[in-house]
């Protein structure tokens, strides 16, 4: 694979007296898929809501295709950008969410449009006909104008792996997914996940979903109490983990 996508590099966060994030060193590959498993707590929402600086990291740097996240460097010292700034970079990284996060008096077209047309600055035809587009890849051709409320579950999650879409994002990053859906709708959510992977696009999934993990992600990060235990290719952390603490893990949600 090619140049590093995402860079993690030294990077702590603590909440208080309480860290969440120890020293954490990761590189994600573009085109790269990888998976962040591991129990409730254990700081994997905090990684990726700090790849889009949602939270501040308080050591260490993430850096997305080369470009330092949140802050600028002076000298030795690390300036938060201004919000402009960060606004910017965000609009080049997806999130999607376990809850949807769909505005809820909008169509499916009108959440898919918002951002391309209000961040970006696209005239309302062309966003409407790349969200057109974006729809149908996603399988809701016939659900354009539909609201959230009218939407199942997992057609209400693919309108919002849409609308990160729409923003042609550098890297997707997952939040549970696949969480809030009855079980009979985590299928079709995963499919479009899958599909996207094949495309190339570079991901970060933090799921329970151990055997989309396996057959999807390149590799498997195991998180505990702040730390990446350890991270591999699906074989090697599911089948021979290297950690007692990984052992337990999959033991429990397998
Ligand atoms: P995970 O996604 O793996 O369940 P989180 O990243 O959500 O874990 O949380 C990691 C730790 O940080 C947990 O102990 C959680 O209670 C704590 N935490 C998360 N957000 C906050 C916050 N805004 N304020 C204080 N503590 C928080
Ligand atoms: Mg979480």
């Amino acid at each position: 694979m090619s140049h590093p996508m995402i860079v993690f590099d030294r990077v702590s966060k603590s909440y208080g007296s309480m860290t969440v994030l120890n020293d954490i060193n990761l590189e994600i590959a573009t085109g790269e898929v990888i998976s962040l498993i591991g129990p409730s707590g254990s700081g994997k929402s905090t990684l990726l809501r700090c790849v889009n600086h949602l939270e501040r990291i308080e050591r260490g740097s993430i850096t997305v295709d080369g470009e330092l996240i949140g802050y600028r460097r002076v000298g030795n010292l690390a300036h938060e950008l201004p919000e402009k700034l960060v606004a910017r970079q965000r609009a080049g990284i997806g999130m999607v969410f376990q809850n949807f996060n769909l505005f809820g008096h909008k169509t499916a077209l009108e959440n898919v449009i918002e951002a391309p047309v209000h961040v970006r600055g696209l005239a309302r035809r062309d966003a409407e006909a790349q969200a057109t587009a974006l729809l149908e890849r996603v399988g809701l051709a016939d659900k354009m104008q539909s609201y959230p409320r009218m939407l199942s579950g997992g057609q209400q999650q693919r309108v919002a792996i849409a609308r990160a879409l729409a923003m042609k994002p550098k890297v997707l990053l997952f939040d549970e997914p696949t969480s809030a859906l009855d079980p009979e709708l985590v299928g079709e959510v995963l499919d479009v996940m899958r599909s996207l992977a094949a495309e190339g696009l570079t991901m970060m999934v933090v799921t329970h979903e151990m055997s989309f993990a396996r057959e999807v992600c390149n590799r498997i990060a195991f998180m505990q109490a702040g730390e990446i235990v350890e991270c591999g290719a699906p074989s090697e952390i599911f089948d021979k983990p290297a950690f007692q603490r990984t052992r337990s893990f999959l033991s429990k949600v397998h």
